[in-house]
């Protein structure tokens, strides 16, 4: 079978390296394999928040950075939810197929919740992993390159598709999930890097940012640098960010680094960093935003066909 690649990211802020490693990097070699849509997930903004605040701004960042890093618009297409009501309309038979208590169940949900800056659970926040299903099936989906936060999503994608299929014939292939060389970097604070947690290192980000965002994260006492993860977290969290941005194992740059202690350790990390994420800055400056906004415009015009086409499949299905 040919697989179709989807994947998406919410517009709440910029990329940083948790995406980079956990799927940017996966869809840029993935796209010269594949048929392959990368979503701007807006209407699921207001999941965890109440307003949908600097939306347009924080979308069009967006698509710079997926330009920045290397997505070609001309193999793959870029859209945004609120632009494809076909796929929006797929929530509701979808929803249908799913219990409250399967939906109360999920780990990442649960940790957003934690997270969340709402005064109180919205109904969306339930039942968005459901309209992710929709976002992979829509496009008929087969693989989806993702961080680990996202694996229960992609088991209530694997669901929805199962249950229509058993109820109204075969309609939607089974997705599967693609993690990528770090399925869940951590950010300076220790907990998982996110763009609305403040605890990330844009890909965007100026050298000197990267710098101070570094030089302020937390490490521990001890003058001999080792790579132990369990009892040294924060120093193991750097070296895998130096690691991951060198493309080498985090224990050799430890054993490199040796009793430099925390300060040559931020050293490394942060020229590591920063060599990784110089091309990607200069193709930014290079971008305008007259060019993002057609690229999206076009990506939504071939999305919308794509939704039309499977929203009439499933209502043939379902007997309307
Ligand atoms: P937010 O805080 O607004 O939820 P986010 O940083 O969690 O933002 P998302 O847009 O929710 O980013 O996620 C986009 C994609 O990036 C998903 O596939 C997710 O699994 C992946 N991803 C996000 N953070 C990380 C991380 N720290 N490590 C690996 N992958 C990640
Ligand atoms: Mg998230």
């Amino acid at each position: 079978m040919n697989d179709v690649v989807l994947t998406g990211d919410r517009p709440t802020g910029p990329l940083h390296l948790g995406h980079y490693f956990g799927s940017l990097a996966n869809r840029v070699r993935l796209q010269d394999l594949h048929p392959m849509y990368v979503l701007i997930a807006d209407y699921q903004v207001i999941t965890d928040r109440d307003l949908p605040g600097e939306i347009r701004r924080h979308t069009m960042e967006l698509l710079l950075d997926y330009l920045a890093i290397g997505i070609d618009p001309a193999k793959v297409t870029i859209f945004q939810h609120s632009a494809i009501p076909e796929l929006n309309q797929l929530l509701l038979p979808f929803l249908s197929l799913v219990s409250v208590a399967e939906l109360g169940r999920n780990p990442t949900v649960k940790d957003e919740i934690a997270h969340s800056s709402q005064a109180a659970v919205s109904g969306l926040m339930f039942t968005y992993p459901v309209h992710q299903a929709a976002d992979i099936l829509f496009c008929k989906g087969t693989l989806v390159p993702v961080g680990k936060d996202q694996l229960p999503h992609l088991e209530v994608a694997r669901l929805v598709a199962r249950r229509f299929n058993d109820r109204y014939g075969e309609v939607f292939p089974l997705p599967k999930a693609m993690m990528g060389a770090q399925p869940m970097l951590k950010g300076l604070d220790g907990g998982k890097m996110s763009k609305s947690r403040g605890n990330a290192i844009a890909l965007s980000a100026t050298e000197d940012k990267t710098a101070l965002l570094i030089r302020k994260a937390r490490t521990d006492a001890e003058r001999l640098i080792t790579f132990e993860e369990e009892r040294r977290p924060e120093v193991a969290n750097l070296l895998t960010l130096a690691g991951l941005c060198l493309g080498r194992p985090p224990a050799e740059l430890a054993e490199e680094i040796g009793d430099g202690g925390a300060a040559t350790l931020k050293r490394v990390a942060t020229e590591a960093v920063n060599e990784f994420l110089r091309p990607i800055r200069r193709r930014r400056a290079e971008l305008t935003e007259g060019d993002a906004r057609r690229i999206l415009a076009e990506g939504n015009e071939r999305a919308r066909e794509r939704a039309v086409r499977t929203l009439e499949e499933v209502r043939a299905a379902m007997g309307f």
